[in-house]
């Protein structure tokens, strides 16, 4: 069952579109990404869902029902932000629990829904702290837990990551996905990481220049991206020109041999990397002068040396429609 549907949704900003007939529909219970470039118009689909802005042409469908003109506080979304946004005159139990005082919850209930949220988020030791003597992924935590204490039809997610740093982001990104699967939350998550899409996500949702571009689950558009923009956006590709005709491949499918080797094109090694388990290859293409990469799987044995002619094979290329 949908649980939030956008049809042919268009926003305009004057005479920009950034959103073209959007239509997407999440699933009770599912999370889905929407992924996409800078200015592409990812956060306005997040805030037109929120009820933050009007839109031009279509129709917005939550649980069933037309909410076009219902405003922000009574659609019961859960909003986290890239910037914490949590009240700083507030101690962390206190922001968990203002959805609830908005909604007049009675206070015995309210304090024990605050200590579940509390608990789920790991912070039950900190619910007395401001939030100015906690982390950043703690503080992260505490906005996520102010979100789903509400038990919001949907939870928006906009770029909530960005300000942690790596190891955070990775740990409050499993932490996400873990809460959101235990609680049943549907869940709209914005990001321009491709990665963390692929990670996190039921479905991604790729867009570029407010129209979307593919919707498939990680492994639909990571292999068989709908477009070329697709292909290039989601991961790694390697453009080649051959007979004519550019095709796109992945570096894992890129393979490097001796230049004996039948079936294979022709190159020179421009630089090789060693990570360990794996080592990429960079080769300059004879057919086109084209730089390609291909990352292999070190089983020992000698590297190739810069400048020596090889062979590279395709052992699949990226199919496009
Ligand atoms: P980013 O990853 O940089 O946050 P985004 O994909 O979330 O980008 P949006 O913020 O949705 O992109 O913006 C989509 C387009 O609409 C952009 O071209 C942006 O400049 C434009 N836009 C957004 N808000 C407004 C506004 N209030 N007035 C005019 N143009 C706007």
């Amino acid at each position: 069952m949908s649980q939030l549907e956008f049809a042919h949704v268009t926003k305009k900003y004057g005479d920009l579109e950034a959103l073209s007939a959007f239509t997407l529909s999440v699933q009770k219970g599912e999370l889905i990404s929407i992924v996409g470039p800078s200015g592409c118009g990812k956060t306005t689909a997040l805030r037109v869902a929120a009820g933050f802005e009007k839109f031009d042409a279509g129709r917005l469908i939550v649980n069933g029902q037309n909410v076009e003109l219902v405003p922000p506080q009574k659609r019961n979304m859960g909003m986290v932000f890239q910037s914490y946004s949590l009240f700083p005159h507030l101690t962390v139990a206190e922001n968990i629990g203002f959805g609830l005082t908005i909604r007049k919850m009675e206070k015995k209930k309210r304090a024990s829904v605050v200590s579940d949220m509390l608990d789920l988020v790991q912070l039950v030791d900190v619910g007395h702290r401001f939030p100015h003597q906690l982390s950043g992924g703690q503080q992260q935590r505490v906005a996520l837990a102010r979100a789903l204490a509400i038990e919001p039809t949907v939870l928006l997610l906009d770029e909530p990551l960005n300000a942690l740093d790596a190891k955070v982001r990775i740990e409050v990104r499993d932490e996400i996905r873990s809460l959101q699967k235990r609680t049943g939350t549907t869940t709209l998550f914005v990001t321009h990481d491709q990665e963390e899409a692929l990670t996190i996500s039921d479905r991604v949702c790729v867009m570029s220049k407010g129209v979307i571009q593919q919707v498939g689950t990680p492994r639909e558009v990571y292999d068989n991206p709908g477009t070329a923009f697709v292909a290039t956006f989601i991961g790694e590709t390697n453009s080649v020109v051959i007979g004519g005709k550019e095709v796109l491949v992945r570096p894992e499918h890129t393979r490097v041999v001796n230049d004996a080797e039948p079936d294979s094109y022709r190159g020179s090694v421009q630089s090789v990397s060693f990570a360990g388990p794996l080592k990429t290859v960079v080769v300059r293409m004879s057919v086109d002068e084209s730089l390609v990469r291909a990352t292999m799987t070190n089983t020992g044995g000698v590297d190739w040396t810069i400048g020596q002619e090889i062979g590279v094979i395709f052992d699949r290329l990226v199919p496009l429609k």
